[in-house]
């Protein structure tokens, strides 16, 4: 037996005595797939799949793993990681999967930018949702499937469950992203159009599934049984699954049986509000994104007062963005506090509606909601829709359907489309960006009426 060969026996043994020493998830995260590589006077080298886990394990796990390491060897181990990409964990895609992408998906990402992993903030409440979202981006179908997130509004699930898309498409996956909702809506206008093959195929076709807030599906019989073929399908050829949820599946209602015990098959794992120290490193973060120098004491008076949801989060520091702008003598906590007088007691509840984004963009367009609802299609109304729609996007939970709703009826591919527009010339061109800003600020600095 080769020295690498012996270690990974050694660590199959290893693994065998951790699983029953850390719980099941934990497991599945972080201790799953690595792989023994090395061993030799009292170093025992371990393959891991990325510095994530490696990071991770090495903080959290390295005198169990010493230890147990110590008790099978019967000699005093130490451990050191080592990023490895095994082999056997490499994606295998047959052929006859790779479909050419057609020019009217080139032209229509679905992804939206800004949600990567790069601009996830990890902390204690989140850090393992994030672990297996990257997992299974990098290594879609091999470790868990499918991945069920579930938590509150506002924690990053759709900013997850978007980084995976983001970064298995730049992996060239073709990835399908769909709220449950524009799932429901897709299936209702198959089976009226009689094209139900045309959806089958497209659900089919894909090396990725990523289904937003699926809770959408409870008490919708037709539908919840429809995607339990659609997950049939895909799971058994091996294609990764990653579903959102504001429930575990247990809790979901009226879903059907044999769809909850699937979705109960891979890894189900939460996302706990942040703890201050998380949300301070948010807020930074997104006065880093906005290019603005807000100081860490004006920081820790906005984290102290929303504590239960990001997008409210980032609401507080957009008004006090724009407060500061208004009153030009510079930030006080006192101020602070004032301009978030609302903001702490109405956390849960959106302030931002759509209603008031078309307001404040046809303010700046001089035009009316009128002509934005409209077919017109001169440049200047075509411009400030699309604005519309990528800030309804951006600043409410607004599904692509229901801001296409909002705006006379559009498809959520144009929704989409138009969406990727504005955050595509938003980088190219400063004068839009400047008015889009404006628009932002006016939203944050009017407040909006209970209701609205
Ligand atoms: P959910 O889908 O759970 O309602 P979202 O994914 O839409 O929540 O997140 C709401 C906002 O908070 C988004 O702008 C998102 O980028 C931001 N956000 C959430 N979690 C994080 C995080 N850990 N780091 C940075 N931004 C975050
Ligand atoms: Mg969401």
């Amino acid at each position: 037996m080769t020295e690498k060969q012996s270690a990974q026996h050694v660590w199959e043994a290893a693994l065998g005595e951790l699983q029953l020493q850390v719980n099941k998830s934990n497991y599945h995260t972080w201790l799953k797939g690595t792989t023994g590589l090395n061993s030799q006077d009292g170093q025992f080298i371990i393959g891991v799949p990325n510095t994530f886990v490696a990071e991770y394990l090495d903080r959290n796990q390295r005198s169990l793993i010493e230890k147990v390491l110590t008790d099978l060897t019967q000699q005093e181990m130490r451990v050191q990681f080592q990023i490895h990409d095994s082999p056997a964990k490499t994606l295998v895609r047959p052929d006859n999967r790779i479909k050419p992408v057609s020019p009217h998906q080139a032209r229509m990402p679905l992804f939206n930018p800004k949600y990567t992993f790069d601009s996830f903030v990890v902390g204690n409440g989140n850090q393992l949702a994030f672990a297996a979202a990257h997992g299974i981006a990098e290594n879609p179908g091999h470790s868990y499937n499918p991945l069920f997130i579930h938590a509150g509004p506002g924690l990053g699930k759709t900013h997850l469950l978007q980084s995976i898309g983001n970064l298995a498409q730049a992996h060239d996956m073709k990835v399908i992203y769909v709220s449950a909702e524009q799932y429901t809506n897709e299936l209702m206008t198959a089976l009226r159009e009689k094209k139900m093959e045309d959806f089958r195929g497209k659900y089919r076709n894909a090396d990725m599934l990523l289904v937003d807030d699926i809770q959408f599906f409870s008490g919708k019989e037709q539908t919840g049984e429809s995607f339990f073929h659609t997950f049939n399908e895909l799971h058994n050829s091996s294609r990764q699954i990653a579903v959102t949820s504001d429930q575990r599946p247990k809790d979901i209602p009226s879903l059907p049986e044999r769809l909850r015990s699937r979705l109960e098959w891979g890894l189900v794992t939460d996302i706990q509000p942040p703890d201050f120290k998380t949300r301070l490193a948010i807020l930074q973060n997104k006065a880093d994104e906005k290019g603005i120098d807000v100081s860490v004491d004006i920081l820790e008076v906005i984290a102290l007062q929303v504590q239960q949801n990001i997008r409210a989060l980032e609401g507080a520091l957009n008004r006090v963005i724009a407060y500061a702008k208004l009153i030009k003598t510079g930030l006080t906590p006192e101020l602070v506090n004032q301009a978030l007088r609302d903001v702490a007691a109405n956390e849960e509840k959106k302030t931002v509606t759509p209603l008031l984004i078309i307001e404040a963009v046809v303010n700046s367009f001089q035009l009316t909601p009128t002509d934005l609802k409209s077919r017109k299609k001169d440049e200047a109304t075509v411009l400030a829709r699309q604005v519309a729609m990528y800030l309804i996007r951006q600043e409410t939970d607004c599904s692509l359907d229901e801001v296409g709703k909002e705006l006379g009826g559009r498809s959520p591919a144009t929704v989409s489309y138009s969406y990727q527009k504005i955050a595509t010339s938003l980088n190219d061109c400063p004068s839009l960006q400047r008015k889009v800003f404006d628009i932002q600020q006016r939203l944050y600095t009017v407040s909006a009426p209970a209701g609205r």
